[in-house]
């Protein structure tokens, strides 16, 4: 075996990835078709990857999308281009197959935000709750939850629950507290937030809508509040990119992750589409966890199937449960086929 390679993979622990240099001359795209078909492979890529890999993807989505991929696909190895919670649920979806993800430093801080054992301790105290989490969580905070929910089904979900029953809401605040205007509940709701979704200006949004009249602000419901009142249109990845396109306006400011922005041009090319500014000059609307994952990673990791995602089988079978009320309430919904 090449010494690097051996080496990369006793690191990998460490760095995350393998950490060896891929030739430049090397056709990635043809590559990585290639070891699709040589190893019956599935590659299912998050709407917030780059557009590279977007392009090389099998089918790309937002959470609710690719956990119904992973529960359907017969393929015998699932590659996840998105960060480790997106992984961790195709894993527990499918613990005979192979899962990878091209750097398992793809982390999130949205799910960093829900500390299981704060979590467990949370719940304690409030026994008569059931507790809904969204899908942006850790495979233990999935296991102390009842229903998991996504962007896309959240409402359906809610609203599936009978009124008196109190109900816990982790880990996003602004997810929750927006799903509490919209369904009229009170949720208790978990202090969490993603680092992307809070990052938004509404000063700098009010003066680009001065510069820009007509473009119309659309914004994902892990924004705060402020920006959310200021939106015409709020819905996950999915619901905005369809309404996008639907919609007769030509300009839009997009006030979630960047990356959406490529599979909105490549389907409505004709319009224009502008990222919401953040309150400072980084580039902070791109979710450095999604960015991890580059072409060259995803390339190594499906040539030498590392690094894999496992996963304890108790642990497993306890998170599974809320995943799979959530698809049984999403397909009775009419959400999902
Ligand atoms: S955009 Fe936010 S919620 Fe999504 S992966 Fe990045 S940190 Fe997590």
């Amino acid at each position: 075996m090449d010494i690097n390679i051996s080496t990369a993979k006793l690191n990998l622990e460490k760095n995350g990835f393998l950490d060896v240099d891929v030739d430049p001359t090397i056709d990635l795209f043809a590559e990585i078709e290639r070891l699709k078909k040589e190893k019956n492979a599935i590659l299912l890529a998050h709407y917030y990857q780059e557009p590279d890999i977007q392009d090389v993807a099998d089918y790309i989505g937002d959470s609710l999308g690719l956990a119904q991929q992973a529960a359907k696909t017969d393929a015998d190895i699932i590659v996840f281009a998105g960060v480790h919670f997106m992984a961790e649920t195709a894993k527990i979806l499918n613990p005979h197959k192979k899962v990878l993800l091209p750097d398992l430093k793809a982390g999130c801080s949205l799910a960093d935000s829900a500390p299981a054992p704060l979590f467990k301790k949370f719940k304690e105290q409030h026994p008569d709750h059931i507790v809904v989490s969204y899908i942006n969580c850790s495979a233990e905070i999935k296991a102390l939850s009842d229903i998991i929910c996504t962007s896309g089904n959240a409402e359906k979900i809610i609203e599936s629950i009978p009124e008196d029953q109190p109900i816990i809401f982790a880990p996003d605040k602004n997810l929750g507290a927006y799903l509490n205007k919209k369904t009229g509940r009170n949720m208790l709701l978990w202090n969490g937030a993603c680092m992307v979704h809070e990052i938004f200006s509404l000063e700098k949004i009010t003066r680009l809508k001065m510069r820009h009249p007509k473009a119309k602000l659309i914004a994902h419901p892990e924004c705060e509040d402020p920006i959310l009142r200021e939106a015409e249109f709020v819905g996950s990845t999915t619901q905005l990119l369809k309404f996008a396109v639907k919609d007769d306006a030509q300009e839009y400011i997009v006030a979630t992750e960047t990356g959406i922005l490529h599979q909105m041009q490549k389907d409505a090319p004709h319009k224009t589409f502008i990222p919401a500014p953040p309150n400072n000059a980084c580039a902070c609307n791109d979710c450095p966890h999604m960015k991890l994952n580059t072409l060259e990673k995803l390339y190594l990791c499906m040539e030498h199937e590392l690094p894999e995602i496992t996963m304890n089988e108790q642990l497993r079978v306890a998170a599974l449960k809320p995943i799979e009320r959530m698809l049984e309430i999403s397909r009775a919904a009419g959400l999902i086929g």
